[in-house]
């Protein structure tokens, strides 16, 4: 998810001169051998001895590292380390709180080609878009260093000169629970509001990208903040279960699949904890006769194939009104035809790897299932093998167009989360309204037209957190982003996630004598 391409792209210059000694995949590869859990400002090896997993670099099919998952008595040692830092940290003042956060964004922007390197090695997303979600990291974090000291409540006059006042306090230790497609930046949009209102943080990364959130600790730690302010453990289901009901967690703050949400909300709701959920989404695309049929085929292709398509606000139901159908399906076949997969290291690279080799097989799945129930394959949806021999064990596929679809086939419903769009015509509003509405998710939605008032009004009907208009996954960090109905609860980003880790506290003051009724 991107802040603004435009924006972000000027600095590109800068970052390609710095990555002359970027080394492809295919001339060296990386090894991780420090451990990667980290907490009281330090990084830590696992005492779950024995029960490891590999980690994959995508790239080339190579174990990257193994990854020991935290049990019992690390996640204790991390909640306790995180529980000793929150003394201190949420005693400070905004403005000594930002202090810290600033210099940690410094640090970000000044190691920004080795984390998005890192990341690129365990996610397999192109290093033009790393070094974009490595800088969306550092901008959220500084957004909520601004946020920080503008952290306060109301007073309020009451008869007889008594009064009340409003506290905004921290909730104390928040867990992070996060999904592999943008690890570093998700470990950063979750940390920077919850340590702006004064709490502390456990994060656990996903299992199969668990380098990147591990560089982020450091950063804090380096920058001046508590030991123990933001903490990793790594680990998978298991490890999220021992988080979710630990006594001393106060908030867990999740993104990942819908399934996984549900059981989130009923762990958290037996020691009635908040949650903030962000989920899948299986979002709509409008795109009217009267578009800028360029910038709509543009749009079109940044719903469905940023980060080989493993967004969780695409959309993937792409809504064609039937007068430009022919002239839009060219324009994106052309286009999509023309992306450049492969190292997603290389400079010129536009589509890398998907996260691994069964993720790679369900949505090629999804493809097959989808030509049976009577879809249309324009273009893709094959596995892609590269020519430099060391990439022919990574997890590549063609972008996929999908035509002919129709609103109850299985690649219309479900989310797949890989690189496949699917086109659907349509002839009127409202027809279109109610098929783009007929989901129980919600996360985003996007329209492209040319008439103002259209654009608002289809935006007014549209049951989803995040609506753009004639653009499309855009996600600067001074906007809420979040989910309807079941693709989430809370929001990321913007003014009013401040309130999803703070608490208010009223204080009444009596000015005058205690009224007694006894
Ligand atoms: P997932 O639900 O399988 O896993 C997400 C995280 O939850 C991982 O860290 C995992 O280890 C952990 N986990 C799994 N089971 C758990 C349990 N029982 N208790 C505690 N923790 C548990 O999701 P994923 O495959 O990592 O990510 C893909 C999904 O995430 C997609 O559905 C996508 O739409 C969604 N997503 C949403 C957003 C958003 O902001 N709305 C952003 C990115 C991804």
């Amino acid at each position: 998810m991107l802040q603004t391409l435009a924006g972000l792209l000027l600095r590109q210059p800068a970052a390609a001169s710095r990555s002359a000694a970027v080394r492809s995949l295919s001339s060296g590869t990386v090894n991780v051998t420090a451990p990667l859990n980290f907490w009281g400002g330090k990084r830590r090896t696992s005492r779950e001895k024995g029960n490891g997993e590999n980690v994959y670099e995508p790239a080339t099919g190579r174990v990257l590292c193994r990854l020991e998952p935290c049990g019992p008595s690390d996640v204790d040692q991390a909640v306790e380390a995180a529980k000793t830092a929150f003394g201190p940290w949420s005693k400070m003042s905004g403005m000594e709180r930002a202090k810290v956060m600033i210099e940690a964004a410094r640090i970000i922007e000044n190691r920004r080609e080795d984390i998005a390197r890192m990341e690129v090695v365990n996610n397999g997303k192109s290093i033009t878009e790393a070094r974009l979600d490595v800088d969306s990291g550092r901008l959220c974090v500084e957004y909520y260093a601004g946020l920080a000291c503008g952290l306060a409540g109301q007073h309020v006059q009451l008869p007889g000169g008594s009064f009340a006042y409003t506290r905004r306090e921290p909730l104390g230790v928040c867990v992070g629970i996060g999904a592999w497609n943008y690890p570093f930046q998700i470990a950063a949009w979750k940390s920077a509001p919850a340590l702006a209102c004064g709490n502390s943080v456990v994060f656990k990364p996903s299992p199969l990208t668990p380098v990147t959130a591990t560089l982020l600790a450091e950063v804090f730690a380096e920058a001046g903040a508590p030991e123990g302010l933001f903490n990793v453990v790594q680990g998978g289901q298991d490890t999220g279960r021992l988080l979710c009901h630990h006594p001393d967690v106060a908030k867990v703050s999740f993104t990942g699949s819908v399934p996984t949400g549900q059981k989130i909300m009923e762990m958290a709701s037996k020691g009635v904890k908040p949650v903030t959920l962000e989920l899948g989404g299986k979002s709509p695309l409008i795109i009217f006769e009267d578009s800028d049929l360029q910038n709509a085929v543009r749009g079109a292709l940044m719903a469905n194939f940023l980060s080989q398509g493993q967004v969780c606000s695409n959309a993937t139901r792409v809504f064609v009104q039937s007068d430009i159908l022919p002239e839009f399906v060219d324009e994106v076949v052309k286009r999509t035809g023309a992306i450049e997969i492969g190292d997603p290291l290389l400079e010129t690279t536009r589509m890398g790897a998907l996260v691994s080799r069964s993720h790679l097989d369900q949505v090629l799945g999804f493809v097959e299932r989808a030509k049976e129930e009577g879809a249309v394959v324009l273009c893709g949806g094959t596995p892609f093998v590269p020519s430099d021999p060391k990439l022919k064990g990574g997890y590549y596929m063609t972008p996929c167009v999908l035509a002919d679809c129709k609103d109850d086939m299985t690649c219309v419903r479900e989310e797949i989360f890989g690189p496949v769009m699917c086109v659907l015509p349509f002839e009127s509003e409202e027809e279109v309204l109610q098929r783009a509405n007929d989901t129980p998710l919600g996360l985003a939605a996007g329209v492209f037209t040319s008439d103002v008032q259209r654009a608002h009004r289809v935006v007014q009907h549209l049951q989803a957190g995040s609506c753009f208009i004639n653009n499309y996954n855009i996600t600067p960090v001074e906007v809420p982003f979040g989910g309807f109905k079941m693709s989430g609860i809370g929001r990321e980003n913007g003014q009013v996630t401040m309130e999803y880790y703070s608490q208010v506290k009223t204080v009444y003051v009596e000015m005058g004598d205690v009224d007694s009724l006894f």
